[in-house]
């Protein structure tokens, strides 16, 4: 079976097929708005989509994967204004945050990060090709708008992520507001004139002094780095209405050509079974999460182990479990390490078939990682029944290859050389029979904060 992935688009699983089977897979996933520290809701997001670039490379796929920094828009202005603080300042201690956050949660470092007031010129170029088209006027408020009429028009259809049926909804006559709901559809901004509540945050364009709206960021963004058409297009699913479906329309209103292939939507978190809110008490952000002792590959865990399509109940509890379980991983993978030689060797075949037919499933995480317990436990007894070396190498290569996609195993901690040192003549002390200047060397090494195990393969250092 190949990869197969749910397309909002199609409202389908499709198979994946890249568009150019020789290059690279286009993403693109919306990245944080950096007005305040991201929480673990948007984190979920963003586990997810380091989710589907670490399944593409698992099945093969070189993957271009694009994450823009949205630094101006509404919430970032409003912000600004109530502290103070010039907008490089103000948005580069919450993007360094965050980039901190996604290390912490083994996530891979996208291939571009673009930041929306870095590309001002590609969205001045998008709108002026819109109005060029007569897809996009400018009103008496002297913003831009985007017509969804006009749209309609050239006979391209608005409300295809969320199949929206015209007849049935009040249409308002314009909204200049980032977020708005379905039920007030509406022609919304590419390009907001400058009011005095801006303050120094504008830019000049032909249609005079403003701001880009939030939509026209990651249409523009995204089609400079990965072409008119890509591949794969993600995001949570509170994005689907108006900012996906606004993306669409802007980028195809102006090319002619179809967006994004396909289209992936993930979730969204409760905590303790609600709705996180700050006034609930249930409202975390991965700092505070750290801070009561919790390690960023559980959390990891945790978030990944619910169907990305399925609403997901974050609970201390469950963040407890994953402790537990990556706990037994860390243990058997220990023990493979101490049996395992250090030839290179092909991974049993059977687990990772298994795992990857989970995976082209849909993502479907919760059978790929009944598949890692299962060969877990199956490891654990056939350690206790006695492993060569060459299969404790094999299964430690089956874990290695799970953990390309999963990746929260513990690194294998390294033994400085000078320890090393210590043990090899401790081992030469003792097979001369030399006791007195062994048990020394184990005293030292006692001092320095290490313990040596005897295993199959000889004795090793251990931290204590
Ligand atoms: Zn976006």
């Amino acid at each position: 079976m190949a990869l197969h992935l749910h397309n909002t688009l199609s409202r389908n699983v499709e198979p994946f097929e890249p568009l150019d089977p020789d290059g690279p897979v286009g993403m693109y996933c919306c990245g944080p708005t950096v007005h305040d520290f991201a929480h673990i809701g948007n984190f979920r997001t963003f586990v997810f989509a380091d989710l589907v670039r670490r399944v593409l490379q698992f099945r093969g796929h070189e993957v271009n994967h694009v994450m823009n920094i949205t630094d101006v828009e509404d919430k970032i202005i409003r912000r600004i204004n109530e502290t103070g603080t010039p907008l490089p300042e103000y948005t580069a201690k919450y993007e360094s945050a965050f980039l901190q956050d996604l290390k912490t949660l083994n996530c891979l470092e996208p291939h571009h990060r673009p930041r929306a007031t870095e590309h001002i010129p590609e969205m001045l170029d998008l709108i002026g090709r819109l109005i060029e088209k007569e897809i996009a006027y400018q009103a008496e408020d002297g913003s831009v708008y985007f017509s969804i009429q006009n749209y309609q028009g050239c006979g391209c259809n608005y409300g295809r992520l969320l199949n929206l049926n015209f007849d049935a909804m009040r249409q308002g006559e314009r909204v200049s507001n980032d977020e708005y709901e379905k039920d007030s559809v509406a022609d919304f901004a590419l390009w907001k004139a400058r009011v005095p509540e801006d303050g120094d945050v504008h830019w000049s364009s032909p249609w005079g002094d403003g701001r880009p709206g939030w939509h026209i960021e990651c249409s523009a963004m995204s089609m400079k780095l990965l072409g008119n058409t890509f591949d794969l297009h993600l995001g949570g699913e509170d994005l689907i209405f108006p900012h996906h479906e606004d993306e669409i329309a802007q980028s195809e209103g102006a090319t002619g050509q179809p967006f994004v292939k396909l289209w992936l939507h993930g979730a969204h978190l409760l905590v303790e079974g609600k709705k996180m809110s700050k006034s609930l008490g249930n409202f975390y952000t991965l700092a505070d999460l750290l801070d009561q002792g919790h390690e960023g590959r559980a959390i990891r865990q945790l978030m990944m182990s619910t169907h990305y399509r399925e609403t997901f109940n974050f609970t201390l509890d469950g963040l407890a479990g994953a402790k537990t379980a990556l706990a037994r991983i860390d243990e058997c993978i220990a023990k493979l390490r101490e049996v395992g030689g250090d030839e290179p060797v092909d991974p049993q075949a059977e687990p990772i078939e298994k795992f990857t037919a989970a995976l082209d499933d849909d993502l479907n995480i919760s059978s790929a990682w009944a598949t890692v317990f299962d060969w877990v436990r199956d490891t654990n007894r056939r350690l206790n029944e006695g492993l060569s070396s060459a299969e404790a190498a094999a299964a430690l290569a089956a874990w290695q290859k799970f953990d390309t996609v999963l990746a929260v195993g513990k690194e294998e901690s390294t033994v400085p050389a000078d320890i090393q040192a210590k043990v090899e003549q401790r081992t030469a002390a003792r097979a001369a029979k030399d006791f007195a200047t062994a048990d020394a060397l184990r005293d030292e090494l006692h001092a320095a904060g290490w313990t040596i195990e005897d295993t199959p393969n000889g004795p090793r250092a251990k931290p204590l």
